[in-house]
């Protein structure tokens, strides 16, 4: 056992002038707007190493539209990871090199040995450990895919989960569990809760002891869940999978019959109960008075029917509360001036079955056209070109996929670049792929 040693000589002075004092905004040490400093001290003396400039709200400002500028208008983004690799890896280089100075002013401004300065601080190790309890909240449009898309990544990396299926779907989820139980899963590991979203979703969210919370599901629920997550333990939530109201922009040079099968398919796949749905079908003018005749008679042949018999492409929706929004949406459809051209009513007399419903002369301020209605509906709008295409996804509040179908590469280009959505498909739609991440933008 040895006893603390306390040290009474010199201080030591260090090496190191302390240069750097300003604010570094946009590429530049600056003076604060306000002309203030403010003392950092030698821990062991109390005495002032340096005045530092002292920044307030006006130079967050500054910093913050720097920033803007920088991600919005480039290059940074826009580099290719080659490029941006070069910086970093230089960067690295260069902290290696002045390893000492900066273990120094550590040391200085902070009190920490200066071994522990030079090994801890500044050579980096990420060690990935999984999280621990993962709570999950799924949907009932993909149970599945869902339980899938959840389960499999949270348990591979070792965590262990509670999931709660969602009240309308219960079923396939828990037969699949218990062949994990089959296959060795030890007791714990897999958790299932069927249940509603206000008594087991919200207990889930709130609980003290989940250490994350992935979600998919409605923006509403999502807000509520992030809150819950606040009010009790910080848990981390950094999967909300949330609405979309997704654009299939069908360019002048298409091929109009391909064009509206693809268009079909993105928006009626799954009873039009898809949150990448291309629920916004922008059409060019030169092709669209074609394109909606076909996309017409397309909906008109689409059969409707118990989804057991084959050849049936589509079945009930998920319940009765789908099935009335759905409705009220075709008639608000109709009372704001768009064309029913097909459809707009239910498919037989019993069941949750819609007809398959398409609209043309859509105006981008109609409900029809902002909100999700997560159904058979088809709404279809007029572009000009490419820049009024892009300038009327962009003011969407969603941004979670579009497609694109074009034989025009510059336009693909130019277009993927431009639409702020998580994910984009050029000539196909609702392609997945394990290595390629899935997920929208935006928070409004
Ligand atoms: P929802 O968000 O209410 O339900 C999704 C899941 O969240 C279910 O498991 C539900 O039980 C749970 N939940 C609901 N309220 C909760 C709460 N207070 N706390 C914790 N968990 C809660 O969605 P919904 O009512 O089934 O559908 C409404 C709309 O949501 C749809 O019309 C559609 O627009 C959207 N939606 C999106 C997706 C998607 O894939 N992103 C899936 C389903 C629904």
């Amino acid at each position: 056992y040895s006893t603390a040693v306390v040290v009474d000589e010199q201080p030591i002075k260090p090496l190191v002038q302390v240069e750097h004092i300003g604010l570094l905004i946009d590429g530049k040490f600056v003076d604060a707007a306000s002309g203030k400093t403010f003392p950092t001290l030698d821990l062991r003396t109390g005495e002032v190493i340096a005045h530092v400039v002292e920044g307030h709200s006006e130079d967050i400002d500054m910093d913050v539209a720097a920033a803007r500028k920088a991600f919005d208008i480039g290059p940074w983004p826009k580099m290719t990871t080659y490029e941006r690799q070069k910086i970093m890896l230089h960067a690295a280089d260069l902290i290696e090199k002045h390893n000492d100075e900066i273990a120094t002013l550590e040391t200085w401004d902070n009190g920490k040995p200066y071994e522990q300065s030079r090994q801890v601080e500044i050579s980096m190790l990420t060690l990935h450990e999984p999280i621990g309890v993962a709570g999950q909240i799924i949907p009932w449009n993909f149970p599945l895919l869902m339980f899938a898309w959840k389960v499999g990544p949270a348990l591979a990396c070792g965590n262990t989960v509670v999931m709660k299926t969602a009240e309308q779907t219960p079923l396939s989820v828990l037969y699949t569990a218990r062949l994990f139980l089959e296959a060795g899963l030890p007791p714990g590991v897999l958790n299932i809760v069927s249940g509603f979203g206000p008594t087991a979703g919200a207990a889930l969210a709130s609980h003290m002891d989940v250490d994350k919370v992935a979600f998919t599901g409605s923006t509403a629920t999502g807000k509520f869940i992030l809150q819950l997550a606040a009010q009790s333990n910080l848990k981390q939530i950094r999967l909300l999978e949330l609405g979309g109201k997704s654009p299939f922009i069908v360019c002048e040079d298409a091929d109009v019959d391909q064009a509206v099968e693809l268009a079909h398919f993105a928006l009626f796949f799954n009873q039009g109960q898809c949150c990448c749905a291309g629920s916004r079908t922008f059409v060019h003018e030169r092709v669209c008075d074609e394109f909606v005749e076909k996309a017409k008679i397309r909906a008109l042949n689409r059969s409707v029917g118990d989804p057991f018999k084959s050849g049936i492409e589509q079945g009930p929706q998920i319940d009765s509360k789908q099935f009335e929004k759905i409705l009220r949406y075709i008639r608000s459809g109709v009372d704001t001036g768009a064309t029913l051209e097909t459809g707009g009513e239910r498919h037989a007399s019993k069941g949750y079955y819609i007809q398959p419903t398409v609209f043309s002369d859509v105006q981008d301020d109609m409900p029809i056209a902002k909100e999700e209605i997560f159904g058979p509906v088809q709404t279809i709008l007029k572009f000009k070109n490419n820049e009024d295409v892009i300038q009327r996804e962009n003011n969407s509040k969603y941004g979670l996929a579009a497609g694109i179908f074009t034989q025009n590469i510059d336009t693909a280009n130019t277009l993927t670049r431009a639409l702020k959505v998580g994910t984009i498909w050029v000539n196909c739609y609702d392609v997945f792929d394990a290595t390629i991440p899935f997920g929208g933008i935006k928070t409004k």
